[in-house]
């Protein structure tokens, strides 16, 4: 496995702030509860637009406690045009009010705890520990679901099988990068749609390419 992210982070290469993910670029201010709200706004949303709409947000609310007692539709406002913005606006906030009134204002650091919030599923709760926390989790999203099927790591129908068998095959050592790698090389080179299979370093031994699966 370490080949395989060796050869995915050299095709991906910039250490350059702005050239990570939104999640990354967010989690280099150290605050979990950015974090969190972030990746519940980025479902459905592109990278550039959930950033753009976290700093609208963050600089009029910047902690769960002025997010817990603001008004839905100034909430709606700072983040439109976000996937599903009219739904997100009042979860956030109600996400908020939770770690106001259960957390003392901060981000529990639990799958368990994590999970219990409003719109928070695996896929959330695990970039949160990653990219809130550091601590070594898998978030599967579409870009690493479709990355470790392609290169054959796992064969999977869904990205809960994905996490699953990530975790069983890659030392727990390497999944704290793995997410991030994924999403900017699914981005960049392994795309949904027409994968630049030609220039890539593992077109040897993905299995996409070699046309094993199609
Ligand atoms: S060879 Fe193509 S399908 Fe396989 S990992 Fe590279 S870009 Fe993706």
């Amino acid at each position: 496995m370490d080949h395989i992210l060796d050869a995915i982070a050299r095709m991906t290469h910039s250490e350059r702030i702005e050239d990570k993910t939104a999640l990354g670029q967010i989690s280099a201010e150290e605050d979990p509860f950015r974090v969190l709200i972030a990746t519940i706004l980025s479902a459905r949303t592109k990278d550039e637009t959930t950033l753009a709409a976290s700093d609208r947000l963050f600089s009029r609310y910047p902690d769960a406690k002025s997010l817990a007692v603001a008004r839905v539709a100034e909430i709606r406002k700072l983040i439109r045009p976000v996937g599903f913005y009219k739904t997100k606006a009042p979860r956030i906030r109600e996400v908020a009010k939770i770690l106001v009134t259960g957390y003392r204002g901060r981000v529990p650091e639990s799958m368990i705890e994590l999970l219990e919030l409003p719109g928070v599923g695996r896929k959330t709760a695990n970039c949160v520990l990653v990219y809130g926390f550091r601590k070594p989790a898998i978030p599967v999203d579409t870009h690493v679901h479709r990355i470790s099927n392609r290169l054959g790591l796992v064969s999977t129908k869904n990205p809960e099988e994905t996490e699953i068998q990530l975790m069983r095959k890659v030392d727990a050592s390497l999944w704290l990068g793995i997410n991030e790698l994924f999403v900017r090389f699914g981005q960049e080179v392994c795309r949904p749609l027409g994968p630049k299979c030609n220039e890539c370093l593992l077109n040897k031994i993905c299995k996409y390419a070699r046309g094993r699966i199609s």
